[in-house]
């Protein structure tokens, strides 16, 4: 049993699995910056802002409608404020990577929610998240996935949408391991923690990623003997079972 549990997949497991959290916490809050340019963008009052988030809603299709045209197929929002918040429609539109599928996600948040300003950015790059997150109104109550394929779904972040994507794939990898192990090797793990580091560490991330880059790099030298395990690897060991855990709860409503 012993044996089984300690195997050095176990550990890479459970290594990544808190090197994937760290990561996702790392880029919160270089996206709450992008996403407040984003909304500085709009060049709209706040007013404008809450209203238009009470239209665009997935019951109320026939504000956005997705347009077959030939060659043009795209949304479009039927407003009569037609300089404000169809242009900020515009704006979130143009910085959609799939504004041309008419699979989007419109079920982004809940209606009847009066949200404060301050919760703005977060609203507004949900839109941009895959569903089952809409009454979450902070990065930390959704699964890195959803972050991570934020990233992949805006514009805005083009230039890591290479490691965006590689990261959603050692997390499939980890949350998918029916025996808590990553078959992988060494180097293929090695590899993982390269990506995310080099995530956090772009220019426009490094400013606000230099706490996760050190947790990671302490993560990836924690030892773990079998012969003395200790308090720090028993607490990484429960830390990364109950993010699979959180992973898991997301994935069975999606
Ligand atoms: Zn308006």
């Amino acid at each position: 049993m012993t044996e089984r549990i300690y195997s050095d997949g176990f550990v890479y497991w459970i290594k990544c699995t808190l090197a994937l959290q760290k990561t996702k916490e790392g880029t919160a809050q270089y996206v709450e910056n992008t996403m407040k340019s984003l909304i500085e963008s709009f060049d709209v009052e706040e007013e404008h802002i809450r209203r238009f988030l009470k239209k665009v809603t997935e019951e109320n299709k026939q504000r956005i409608t997705f347009k077959k045209g030939r060659g043009n197929k795209t949304w479009t929002f039927k407003s009569k404020c037609k300089s404000k918040c169809q242009n900020m429609f515009r704006i979130i539109m143009d910085k959609h990577a799939r504004k041309s599928s008419n699979k989007l996600n419109w079920d982004f948040h809940d209606p009847s929610v009066d949200y404060s300003p301050d919760d703005y950015w977060w609203i507004i790059a949900k839109i941009y998240m895959p569903d089952h997150n809409e009454e979450s109104i902070r990065p930390d109550q959704v699964d890195p996935l959803s972050i991570f394929s934020m990233l992949l779904h805006c514009e805005l972040f083009v230039d890591v949408w290479d490691n965006a994507d590689k990261i959603i794939q050692v997390r499939n990898k980890l949350m998918h391991s029916a025996t808590y192990t990553v078959t992988v090797d060494e180097s293929e793990m090695k590899d993982a923690f390269a990506k995310m580091k080099e995530l956090l560490k772009r220019d426009r991330i490094v400013d606000t990623s230099s706490k996760a880059v050190a947790e990671i790099e302490k993560i990836e030298q924690e030892r773990f003997f079998l012969s003395n395990i200790t308090e720090e690897n028993n607490e990484m060991m429960l830390r990364a079972l109950e993010i699979k855990h959180d992973a898991l709860e997301y994935e069975i409503k999606a």
